[in-house]
């Protein structure tokens, strides 16, 4: 017992969860807050404002603009990505303490910093959560319907490309079922060999 995760280098403990906007990401990682403590969940640091409920420090850090340009010019920031007008960073430092202690750490990061974990940590496991259909993502991007058109159709565009950057991922984990997406990330992050999800 244990050894499963002990054969893995440090680097190999991090995975990465990322995937279209609207796909569901935020729901598995407040699945996997819940239900596996021994999972460590990055804590990123963002520009945008907290929404009701949302704790400084549990799910993320706020930060203004200038302090945020601090930490991206002092490099302590692991990555680092503009979305729909908010900037969102990695802390670099807890990251590298965790990974040097064994910690399974898991980031809910978009596309655009999933790329950039895979030039800086290759060895990193990237998992692209997709949805059950493309018409369900569109459903979801669409909304309650109080959008106007023109913001529908660049939402939708956008989650067109989005999903293109699927072959980019070491896996893909479909979220037809929230605890089942969680219980298959789990099997993935303490042994990657024991799941095959072919995407
Ligand atoms: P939200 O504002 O809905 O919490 O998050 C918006 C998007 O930002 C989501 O796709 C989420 O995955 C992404 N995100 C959250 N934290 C980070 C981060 O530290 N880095 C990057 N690149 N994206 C992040």
């Amino acid at each position: 017992e244990g050894s499963i995760i002990g054969d893995f280098s440090p680097s190999r403990r991090l995975t990465v969860l990322s995937g279209p906007s609207g796909v569901g990401k935020s729901t598995v990682v407040a699945e996997i807050r819940r239900a596996h403590p021994e999972v460590w969940l990055s804590v990123s640091v963002t520009t945008r404002k907290p929404r009701p409920g949302e704790q400084h420090g549990v799910e993320y850090f706020f930060a203004d603009d200038p302090e945020f340009d601090r930490l991206v010019a002092s490099g302590e920031l692991l990555e680092w990505a503009e979305f729909a007008g908010n900037r969102y960073g990695t802390p670099r430092r807890p990251v590298l303490d965790k990974l040097a202690a064994g910690v399974p750490t898991l980031l809910e990061i978009d596309l655009q910093g999933a790329r950039q974990v895979r030039q800086s940590m290759p060895e990193a496991l990237l998992v692209f959560l997709a949805p059950p259909t493309w018409e369900e993502l569109e459903k979801r991007l669409r909304g309650r319907g109080t959008e106007p058109d023109d913001v529908i159709a660049r939402r939708l565009d956008a989650g067109r490309v989005e999903m293109a950057a699927e072959p980019e991922f070491d896996t893909t984990l479909v979220n037809t079922d929230v605890h089942d997406v969680c219980v298959q990330l789990i099997a993935l992050m303490t042994d990657p060999s024991a799941v095959t999800i072919a995407s």
